[in-house]
């Protein structure tokens, strides 16, 4: 699709369709996007060190806490962006192939 944006300075809102609405907030919890992952984040215990940046970082609260320590990561919910492995300043995660490695 191309805009025509010859006429732009007067546009308002009017002028845009609708994007999507959510309208019942919290339903991303019924939306389990796991399956979308091609790798999947793999915490080696021995070199964490339980400082939650990770958990800080993953856009998808896939980082389950107690405690104030990673218990799990759930991966129903877990996309495998690799953004937690990106951010550990311990490279205590990695991003294993998913279809080879389960653990
Ligand atoms: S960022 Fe790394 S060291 Fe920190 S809690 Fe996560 S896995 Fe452990
Ligand atoms: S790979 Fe992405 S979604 Fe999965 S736990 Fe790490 S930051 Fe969260």
């Amino acid at each position: 699709m191309t805009w025509d944006i010859t006429e732009i300075q007067k546009w308002d809102w009017k002028k845009h369709p609708f994007g999507g609405t959510i309208k019942d907030p919290g339903n991303s919890r019924k939306f389990k996007t796991g399956g979308w992952r091609a790798f999947r984040p793999v915490r080696d215990e021995n070199k964490c060190t339980q400082c939650l940046i990770c958990y800080v970082f993953c856009p998808d609260s896939a980082i389950k806490t107690k405690d104030d320590k990673i218990i799990e990561i759930d991966y129903s919910f877990c996309k495998g962006c690799g953004i937690c492995a990106q951010e550990c300043p311990l490279d205590a995660i990695r991003m294993c192939d998913e279809t080879k490695e389960q653990s």
